[in-house]
């Protein structure tokens, strides 16, 4: 089953986003504020997806986010923000989001992001191809987890599928556009900053030292490469 969470205080948006999602098929779940959130995270753990509102009435969609991720919930989330919050976005991501929407957004804008961070998450079909090693790093496809030197790291499906993407490509050196639409979808409809936003992410967890990377390193005015 699609489960998804949406966390919305405002009735009328809440509304507009839960009919368009069960429209495309989704079992849905609503919370009005963060904390109804969290415990409906805890109660219901077939949700694979949230839909988080920035602007709540106590606990803020910020952290909200935060609060998910450290209670290791493994589930994509997408952050609904104002036009207005440019800033606030990358901060957004910053706090463990996979994915963002700006308001106001059309039903078809909606439903093809949150199908594309589905898909993007696995969409809960097991992958049968085994482990993935290169250097200290092992990926492990039935459960997308990470480990390095044995130890797991912990990292959100989106930096699992650009980890994956790097280590099956050592060497390559990738276009940030080859990069989102490899992970995001072809169809997606976000800027290239996210690539950006995520791999300086991924490199504080994966790198030694996140301000002299080893394993994913720069192609100035490119992208990125990986070497191990
Ligand atoms: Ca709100």
């Amino acid at each position: 089953m699609k489960s998804i969470l949406i966390v919305e205080d405002e009735p009328s948006i809440r509304g507009f986003v839960v009919i368009n999602m069960k429209r495309a098929g989704y079992d849905v779940i609503e919370a009005e504020s963060g904390e109804e959130a969290l415990e409906l995270l805890t109660k219901k753990p077939g949700i694979r997806l949230a839909l988080l509102d920035l602007m709540l009435p106590g606990m803020d969609g910020f952290e909200l986010c935060r609060q998910i991720r450290a209670a290791k919930h493994d589930i994509g989330i997408i952050m609904l923000t104002a036009r207005t919050q440019e800033v606030d976005k990358v901060t957004g991501l910053m706090t463990g989001a996979d994915d963002y929407i700006t308001k106001p957004f059309s039903p078809t804008e909606l439903i093809a992001r949150v199908d594309a961070l589905f898909r993007r998450i696995g969409g809960g079909e097991r992958e049968t191809s085994s482990d993935m090693r290169r250097g200290p790093f092992v990926l492990n496809n039935r459960n997308r987890t990470i480990t390095k030197n044995e130890k797991l790291i912990r990292v959100t499906q989106v930096e699992y599928s650009i980890m994956k993407l790097f280590m099956g490509n050592p060497g390559k050196a990738m276009s940030r556009e080859e990069i989102l639409s490899s992970v995001w979808g072809r169809n997606y409809a976000g800027d290239l900053k996210i690539v950006d936003v995520n791999i300086r992410r991924l490199r504080m967890k994966i790198e030694d030292d996140a301000t002299k990377p080893k394993y994913i390193g720069t192609v100035w005015g490119y992208g990125y490469k990986w070497d191990d």
